[in-house]
């Protein structure tokens, strides 16, 4: 970290700031004094220093870090991709999978439909919202502990590990027996329901908020594994832009430079990021050619009659079309076919 310090400031005030950062921050401070500008350069782990503390000293000027604020999610620090495991399915390295499912847990008939032929079609994972975080809260809000009752059904039925969302830290117990905490995009910022999960040793996938920057989700991966719960997967699931034919944005590039940054899985989420069923095939592809490490895609058996995301649901048919197109690209990005 670097410190320019204000012209003028007087001698005292110097060795004043200097003990504080020995004593409060743990850094080895060392003064360059210029005939212009006089820096403080802070030598330690940058990762657990708060910025704004040094930035409200009334002797600063201005702070830069040298190092990203994530350490524990740093592929500088950790070179090798963590492959995630869920049952035997694996996310990372050269490990493609896919989750496929419907928005919402409607009812028996629905999800063991969908889950029979999901799985028939090649996904690695099924989902199914039990809770439904609704814009409108007159919108159907999910079915909630029988959802999860319904999913443990279609898991005996078909073998697919399930992943649904949790919404409150006070669910945990609930969810003892879904195989994947799904922390949904309004959640990203719920720091203390990512704290509670990552003292859990389950795995959890991470989706990008609506208005979150990249290191805004790095951030809140870090907090998980700073808990002790190095199973997290991070999704891009599209963010707000202007554009308003698409519902989001769909962040690829955000998915290459995240495969740079982290260690961690990567997936795409290609339904919530254009909620439109005819962009969910082009944009799978995108994903696998652009490094994903999977995909979660929503699939219904009657779309047009979906309690949630009908719009954005594809058919069983068009998810198995899905599948096949991934395992002709499969190779050319160095993963194995499903
Ligand atoms: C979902 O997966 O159904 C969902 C609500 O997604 P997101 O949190 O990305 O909006
Ligand atoms: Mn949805």
């Amino acid at each position: 970290m670097v410190v320019v310090l204000k012209r003028g400031y007087r001698k005292e005030d110097l060795d004043d700031f200097v003990s504080w950062v020995k004593k409060d921050l743990g850094m080895k401070p060392s003064v360059v004094v210029g005939e212009f500008t006089s820096i403080v350069g802070l030598i330690g782990d940058e990762s657990k220093v708060d910025i704004n503390l040094i930035e409200a000293k009334e002797i600063v000027e201005s702070v830069k870090r040298i190092t990203e604020p994530y350490k524990l999610v740093n592929r500088k620090f950790h070179p090798e991709d963590t492959v995630v495991e869920i049952a035997g399915q694996k996310f990372g390295g050269k490990h493609f999978s896919v989750i496929a499912g419907p928005c919402a847990v409607e009812s028996e008939e629905q999800i063991l439909s969908i889950a029979k032929s999901v799985k028939q079609a090649g996904a690695t994972l099924m989902r199914g919202g039990a809770w439904k975080p609704r814009s409108s809260p007159y919108a159907f809000q999910g079915k909630r502990e029988e959802g999860l009752e319904l999913l443990k059904k279609a898991r005996k039925e078909t073998g697919l590990p399930i992943v649904s969302e949790i919404m409150d830290a006070s669910h945990i117990e609930l969810f003892k027996d879904v195989d994947v905490f799904q922390v949904g995009a309004r959640n990203m910022q719920n720091f203390e329901l990512l704290k509670a999960l990552g003292r859990t040793d389950k795995p959890i996938l991470l989706k990008r908020g609506l208005a979150n920057t990249i290191k805004e989700l790095l951030m809140s991966a870090e907090y998980i594994l700073k808990e002790g719960n190095p199973n997290v997967i991070l999704c891009e699931r599209g963010i707000r832009t202007f554009e308003t034919y698409t519902r989001n944005t769909l962040d690829l590039a955000a998915v290459a430079l995240l495969k740079q940054l982290t260690h961690l899985p990567v997936i795409v989420d290609p339904s919530h990021a254009s909620g439109v069923a005819s962009l969910v095939a082009p944009m799978s592809l995108a994903s696998a050619a652009s490094g994903a490490d999977g995909l979660i895609i929503e699939v219904h058996n009657d779309p047009q009659n979906a309690k949630c995301d009908g719009a954005q649901s594809i058919t069983p048919e068009q998810f198995e079309t899905i599948m096949q197109s991934i395992n002709v690209i499969m190779p050319i990005v160095g993963k194995r076919k499903i």
